[in-house]
């Protein structure tokens, strides 16, 4: 093994770590380093001086404290799904979040308290065993931190808001190692700031939700014959403008796995794709889907009634840590037909089982959150649409990219100039003042009000 951190053993930094952590502080030298550095993109192999894994407050304060004094890059890592590789460095320390991940659930208010290490897979399991729920990501391994601190789009969204429009306070270790609460009652403007703004202003180090009743969903993938995409996504479109606001799921397109649901002789076709999300009752879910339906042939049907949490692990399997993944992000108010002929194209040449599109819709409770209320400045927007490729193989790099590159840019006329930051590589910092609109500037003053130094520039960065 060959790196930075072996090269320049710093004592001076990875010393007063050992001396002030009281969880592992692993360095070059240590056993585990080569896991400890990796973050879930396997594009990125860097070799941090020190991976703290923090225990406790006291440990972010310390990690963050050392950082600063010696003038350190720093990384601040939950469940490590930066598309980026924000997670991790070359030469400096990362807070590594991931021990800390205790859920406690208030089952009479209606809230849960997360430490930042959790992953959606850790909140779900605590939060369903009250039959409650709140807005998380479609992967169970996400962390909750950077994917809250992004805005926060799920399968809920269209029913409850963002994660962060049900997110109460946050407790923060800001740049000059203060420990804070942030809430509507107090540092009001890091707690606007924190609602879309990214890992900018400090280390959140636990995450006060909101909670809602939602216990068995009636959920999964249905697919189509590609022939069919552009009526799927059609009628999706008229659909999800006024559809109930329990339903969430969204389309794309999807090579068939190997699952025992899709008829053998399709496994390894790229189909169109829609995931299936009613939160709504039951009973209720047949009427409601009967446009899937109807609208063309299916080529294959998962959905059925499931516990929430099951369905926020069913893909994960598509991507595991160490997949090689190239991402773009944009915001996209309206589908014309152009648009739609534009992912039949690009989306019938997907390459790969682990490379895919998806439309997420964010629109019903998503809009009724004013556009300078938080950080998320796209209230008007109707889909989140991601663009994703996943491979394994390194020699597949260019092709893969130059896949999705294509196809973002056959889209772009039909998109917003913003997109939404977590689905940003790290080739698209000029888009991050389009991203935040009318909220840049305000941002930049909390993020001077909070870290004039930008100890915290290893992320969409919002410059002070
Ligand atoms: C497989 C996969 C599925 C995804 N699905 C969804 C989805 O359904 N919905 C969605 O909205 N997004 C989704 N995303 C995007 C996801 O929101 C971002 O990648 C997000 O940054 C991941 O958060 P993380 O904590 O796992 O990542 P990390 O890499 O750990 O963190 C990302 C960034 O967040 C900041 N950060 C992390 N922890 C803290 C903290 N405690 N305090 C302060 N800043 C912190 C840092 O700037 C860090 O660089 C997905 C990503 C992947 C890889």
């Amino acid at each position: 093994m060959a790196g930075i951190a072996e090269t320049t053993p710093n004592t001076e930094v990875v010393q007063p770590l050992r001396e002030q952590v009281r969880g592992r502080v692993i360095a070059a030298v240590d056993e585990g380093y080569d896991e400890a550095r990796k973050v879930h993109n396997g594009m990125f192999d860097r070799y941090p001086l020190a991976v703290v894994r923090a225990e406790q407050v006291g440990d972010v304060i310390a990690a963050v404290n050392v950082a600063r004094e010696h003038g350190l890059d720093l990384s601040v890592r939950c469940g490590g799904h930066s598309g980026p590789g924000f997670g991790t460095n070359d030469g400096g320390v990362v807070i590594d979040m991931s021990e800390m991940r205790t859920v406690r659930v208030d089952p009479r208010q209606k809230t849960a308290r997360a430490d930042a290490g959790a992953t959606w897979g850790d909140f779900n399991y605590a939060t369903h065993a009250f039959g409650l729920a709140t807005t998380g990501g479609i992967i169970s391994t996400t962390g909750i931190s950077g994917l809250t601190l992004g805005g926060g789009i799920g399968y809920l969204d269209r029913a409850l808001g963002l994660s962060i429009d049900n997110l109460i306070s946050a407790d923060v270790v800001t740049a000059d190692g203060r420990f804070l609460t942030a809430s509507e009652h107090e540092h009001e403007d890091l707690f606007w700031g924190l609602r879309g703004g990214g890992g900018n202003f400090g280390v959140v180090t636990s995450f006060e939700f909101r909670l809602h009743e939602v216990d068995q969903v009636y959920a999964g993938p249905i697919l189509y014959n590609l022939e069919d995409a552009a009526a799927v996504f059609r009628m999706f479109d008229e659909f999800i403008r006024d559809a109930p606001e329990q339903f969430g799921g969204f389309p794309g397109f999807q090579i068939a796995p190997p699952l025992p649901f899709i008829p053998e002789d399709r496994h390894g076709d790229p189909l169109c794709l829609v995931a299936i999300h009613w939160a709504g009752p039951l009973e209720e879910a047949e009427r409601v889907l009967k446009p899937f339906r109807e609208v063309a042939p299916i080529v294959a049907d998962g959905t059925g009634p499931l516990p929430y949490p099951a369905l926020n692990g069913a893909f994960d399997a598509l991507y595991p840590k160490g997949l090689r993944a190239y991402w773009k992000g944009a915001f996209v108010k309206d589908l014309p037909d152009e648009a739609i002929a534009a992912h039949v194209e690009h989306g019938s040449n997907v390459p790969e089982v682990t490379c895919t599109m998806h439309l997420y819709p964010i629109n019903g409770a998503c809009h009724r959150i004013g556009a300078n209320d938080t950080a998320f400045a796209y209230r008007d927007a109707t889909y989140g649409m991601v663009f994703l490729a996943g491979w394994t193989d390194p020699a597949n790099d260019k092709e893969r990219i130059k896949w999705l590159r294509d196809y973002a840019k056959a889209l772009a006329p039909y998109s917003e100039p913003g997109g939404y930051i977590n689905f940003m590589q790290d080739d698209d910092y000029d888009r991050i003042r389009d991203n935040y609109r009318q909220n840049y500037s305000r941002l930049q003053e909390v993020k001077r009000a909070y870290d004039p130094d930008n100890l915290f520039h290893l992320n969409q960065n919002i410059a002070p």
